[in-house]
């Protein structure tokens, strides 16, 4: 089981802010902006590289609860990042995919 499974399942604790019946909302552990949250679809996709046509509908159902995400946290009007680290060459700890969810502070463009 991955840690996001574990915590879907009530396994490890986890401040949840939103579930539906294809994702989880959890606040990061090691927030990198006063708003840091991860979107986890409930199955489990390595990474967007691992996607297949199948995941097509769980792909877009992670989206769209990030912005559902940012509705109900109040973060919508003044804008948030979304961030998909794929792979550990780009950052990627956890191999389920996640949508991070990072407002409250300024972004620089490119990312570094
Ligand atoms: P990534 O590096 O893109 O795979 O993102 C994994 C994220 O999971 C990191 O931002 C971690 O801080 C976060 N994380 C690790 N363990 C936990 C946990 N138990 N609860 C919430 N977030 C976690």
């Amino acid at each position: 089981m991955t840690l996001f499974e574990k915590i879907i399942a009530g396994d490890v604790p986890a401040d949840i802010v939103y579930e539906d019946e294809w994702c989880v909302a959890f606040r990061d552990i090691n927030p990198q902006a006063p708003t840091h949250v991860l979107i986890v679809p409930r199955k489990v996709i390595v990474n967007v590289a691992h996607a297949t046509p199948d995941d097509a509908l769980r792909m877009g159902k992670v989206l769209l609860a990030a912005g559902e995400v940012a509705r109900q946290l109040g973060v919508d009007e003044t804008g948030y990042r979304l961030v998909f680290n794929n792979g550990a060459g780009a950052g990627q700890t956890v191999f389920h995919m996640h949508c991070h969810l990072l407002a409250g502070r300024a972004f620089s463009w490119p990312p570094g």
